[in-house]
């Protein structure tokens, strides 16, 4: 069965429109109350150090990574070269980006929740079709 990652971006704890995530509380809950393979915190995944992570962490084999961080359209243009950097094709197998902003840590934890029950709902209507 395909994986799932989740890569949460903290953007190095300074972005006022993160303010009310606990980051720490938030990665605990996901590690103990959601159903994944692994997750990642870093303070800049679009910056060199991140892309690096990135080229070394991502793998191109149907693992679909949850990323936590900015706007999605935002993650979709600063993350895109940790992923070619990484030979992982950017694209709705592999990449659902979830928007930080202005949300609290409930909030973002309900949205990745709902996200990853998406998910097992169209794999498991996928398996009723065959
Ligand atoms: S990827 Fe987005 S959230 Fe992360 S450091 Fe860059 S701008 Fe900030």
């Amino acid at each position: 069965m395909a994986k799932k990652a989740i890569l949460m971006c903290t953007c190095s704890g300074a972005c006022p429109s993160m303010k009310d995530i606990n980051f720490f509380e938030l990665c605990e809950r996901i590690r103990l109350e959601l159903p994944h393979d692994f997750l990642v915190m870093h303070p800049r995944l679009c910056e060199e150090n991140g892309e690096c992570l990135m080229e070394n962490l991502l793998k191109n084999d149907g693992t679909k990574y949850y990323v936590l961080a900015c706007k999605e359209e935002k993650q979709r243009k600063l993350l895109r070269d940790g992923y070619q950097k990484a030979g992982v094709p950017m694209n709705e197998d592999t990449f659902y980006p979830i928007s930080l902003s202005f949300k609290n840590t409930d909030q973002v934890f309900d949205e990745l929740r709902k996200a990853l029950e998406e998910e097992k709902e169209e794999k498991l209507c996928e398996a009723l079709q065959e």
